[in-house]
């Protein structure tokens, strides 16, 4: 979209044609809202990239499932199938010699605790 200019608004003003020029502010400020709400949807998607990514760097796959590692701690085990194929964590549940993951039924080994 391209927005006026604010030299094109002084010389509508200059000229007189102040109708002209206030529709012109108009579509200005119509452009900033728009701009605004295009900037923070970019913001939005920033965060939840930079959290995925930082997700990504604290994983470790131990063969059959994933681990968060955060620190000394580590939260898990997670699906494997789950977040390759859409990026969330979805804990597996203790089922006797697998763990089981309730979202896609995945049975994958016990490899560690
Ligand atoms: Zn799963």
């Amino acid at each position: 979209m391209a927005l006026p200019s604010y030299k094109d608004i002084v010389e509508l003003l200059k000229k007189g044609a102040t109708v002209e020029a206030q529709e012109q502010i108009m579509a200005l400020r119509e452009g900033a809202i728009a701009l605004q709400e295009e900037n923070f949807g970019l913001r939005e998607k920033v965060k939840s990239l930079e959290e995925a990514l930082r997700t990504k760097g604290q994983l470790t796959f131990d063969g059959a499932s994933y681990w968060l590692m955060e620190g000394n701690s580590k939260e898990g085990p997670f699906c494997q199938h789950c977040y390759d194929m859409s990026g969330k964590l979805v804990r597996l549940q203790d089922w006797g010699d697998s763990w089981m993951c309730f979202a896609c039924k995945n049975l994958p080994d016990k490899k560690a605790r």
